[in-house]
Formats: C-alpha cells, sequence, structure tokens
C-alpha cells in the first residue's frame, strides 16, 4: 500500500494517476486541509474537493479545481444581493460544500469525505490529514493574512514573510492517516508534486506526524512542483524566493531535508541531480494528460520499490 500525501490541483495530478495504476488498497490519499475555511456559513474545503472531483471524473478541466459543466447562477445572485463574491463557488460545488457543513454538526470531516468518496464512487480512500482545525496563516507585507484571504482575494499578490499553521499543536493526523502511517502493508509515501509550504507543511506541522513517518521506516518520494525554475501553477517559486530558499527542485529537496529517501526532478533539471542527498530519478515531470499522470504515477512506484529493495 502506497500513502500519498496531496494538496489540491498539483497534488489531483498524480494522485488521479496513481489512482489508475494501483487496486483498490493500494492506496490511500491524505489531503491537505490547511486552506480550510469558514465561508458564508459554510466549511469549506478546497484541497479535498479538488482530489475527490479529480478522482471521480468530474473536475473542471480547465482551470483543475471546482467541477466541469458548472454553472454560476449562485454567485450572480448572491452579488446582486451585495454578499462577497471574492471566492468563488459554482452551482455544483455550492452543494459539496453546504452539504458538508450540515453534516459536520454531528460527524467528523473524515466520515463525511468518506461518505462524498463513496457515492462519488471512488473506490481510493481520501482521508482529511486531521479533524480538528488547521489554519493556516500567511505573514506578509500587508500583514497577517488568513490563508484565502491571501491566496484568493489578494491573488498571491503580497510578499510574504512566513507561514503558520494555527491549530496544529492541538490537533492530530485523521484515522485514516494514522492507521496507513502504521499499516504493515504500508510500501511506501509519496508526496506528490503539491506546494511544499502550503500544501504539504500544514501536514508535517501536524505531532507525530513526522516521528510517524520515520517510524514506518519506508521510502519517502517526493515529485518536485517545480520545474526549471518555476512552479507549473500557483505561487510556489514567489514564495519560495520571498523566503530565501533557492528557487528550484534543489530548493524543494533541501526544504524536505532528510525526510526525503527519494525525489524525482524534471528532465530539464538533470544538471541539477548531482546537487541532492536523496536519490534522484530524472524523468518529465510535467503532467499534461491523462497519459502523463499514468506514466509518471508508475515510474514513482518503480521508483519507490527500487528504493525499499536497495535499502
Ligand atoms: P493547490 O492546493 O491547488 O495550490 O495545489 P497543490 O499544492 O497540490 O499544487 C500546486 C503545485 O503543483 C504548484 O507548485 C505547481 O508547480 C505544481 N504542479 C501543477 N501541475 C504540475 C505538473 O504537471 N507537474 C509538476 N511536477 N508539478 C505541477
Ligand atoms: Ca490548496
Amino acid at each position: 500500500m502506497i500513502l500519498v500525501l496531496a494538496g489540491g490541483v498539483g497534488g489531483a495530478k498524480l494522485a488521479s494517476g496513481l489512482a489508475a495504476a494501483l487496486a483498490p488498497g493500494e492506496l490511500v490519499i491524505a489531503v491537505n486541509t490547511g486552506d480550510d475555511f469558514e465561508h458564508l456559513g459554510l466549511h469549506i474545503s478546497p484541497d479535498l474537493d479538488t482530489i475527490m472531483y479529480t478522482l471521480a471524473g468530474i473536475a473542471n478541466p480547465d482551470t483543475g479545481w471546482g467541477q466541469a459543466d458548472e454553472t454560476w447562477n449562485f454567485m450572480a445572485s448572491l452579488g446582486k444581493l451585495g454578499g462577497e463574491t471574492w471566492f468563488n463557488l459554482g452551482d455544483r460545488d455550492l452543494a459539496t460544500s453546504v452539504l458538508r457543513s450540515h453534516l459536520l454538526s454531528r460527524q467528523s470531516l473524515s466520515t463525511v469525505t468518506a461518505e462524498f468518496c463513496r457515492r462519488l464512487g471512488i473506490v481510493h480512500p481520501i482521508v482529511p490529514m486531521s479533524d480538528q482545525p488547521v489554519r493556516t496563516i500567511v505573514d506578509s507585507d500587508e500583514g497577517e493574512l488568513n490563508f484565502q484571504d491571501y491566496f484568493v482575494r489578494r491573488r498571491c499578490r503580497p510578499k510574504v514573510r512566513g507561514l503558520r499553521f494555527e491549530g496544529a499543536e492541538a490537533a492530530r493526523p485523521s484515522p485514516g492517516l494514522e492507521a496507513a502511517l502504521a499499516a504493515p502493508d504500508l510500501a511506501a509515501i509519496v508526496i506528490c508534486p503539491s506546494n511544499p509550504l502550503l500544501s504539504v507543511a500544514p501536514m508535517l506541522a501536524l505531532p507525530g506526524m513526522r516521528e510517524a513517518i520515520g517510524a514506518a521506516d519506508v521510502p519517502v518520494v517526493a515529485v518536485s512542483p517545480i520545474i526549471a525554475g518555476q512552479a507549473v501553477k500557483g505561487p510556489a517559486a514567489k514564495l519560495m524566493g520571498e523566503l530565501r530558499m533557492p528557487v528550484s527542485c534543489v530548493g524543494v529537496a533541501e526544504w524536505y531535508g532528510d525526510l526525503l529517501t527519494g525525489f524525482v526532478i524534471d528532465a530539464s533539471d538533470a544538471a541539477l541531480a548531482g546537487e541532492m542527498d536523496a536519490k534522484v530519478l530524472v524523468t518529465p515531470i510535467l503532467m499534461r494528460c491523462d497519459a502523463d499522470r499514468l506514466r509518471l504515477a508508475c515510474e514513482v512506484v518503480d521508483f519507490a520499490a527500487l528504493l525499499g529493495r536497495n535499502g
């Protein structure tokens, strides 16, 4: 069994490849909830929804987030009434957040997520990283901002000075994540090409998480979200520069440090392979289509298996 750590759009691409490559029982996907927030009285879990919609085959192929064939009547009516419209919630997407919010009054986020996945026909378990609230707070040149204020409302424009994960100390890994980390058949942990600072860091901030990963004693393989010094999408490169990290796949590997057994970098970064402590796999890692996702997923699984045999 392979445990995957994923954020949203970048995470969903590799997670969907792994879901296609592996049989039920061979994959558990743990998802960042540091981006979750309360908005219009709703509990919104952007990364869980992105992973869920992608694996269900109903994600919007153009944006990577939200649902395909979306309509926007709710947003239009909301605006007419003077409601806040900076966070886009399509009509289909809205149903997820409304029902989740309703069910959360008596069920955990893990339970609600499992039920949604069952209804959507997803065969691989998707688990939130935690059932307790963890909220990413961005310290910027405009002061402290809630994550969605920074990411969506201010479109990542503020210069970032630091990040903290409010609630992390009091949270714990969800039952599904905890069980996967301790599972006797756990063979590898794969860190998706998600934003390390915004999507993976909240998971690593959970108490006991790093220790549990170490105790699992399996290869930990990450795929770089940075290709040729640039993020494929989003603020990863801008953020790394603002936090004075080398803006390259080397900076990502250094940030993960000795957590990593293996690191997967793009063919265009082949010259940097020698600069990393982890074992490196060099291969095309830009996923433009389902075939790219499946091919990379299979290569990552084989690489992890090889590291497991040699370790
Ligand atoms: P978010 O939560 O929606 O922001 O998504 P993630 O944190 O999961 O992923 C964002 C990261 O995915 C960005 O840093 C991108 O550079 C990276 N990314 C997106 N598409 C690809 C891809 O096709 N290949 C690789 N290697 N990285 C990607
Ligand atoms: Ca996210």
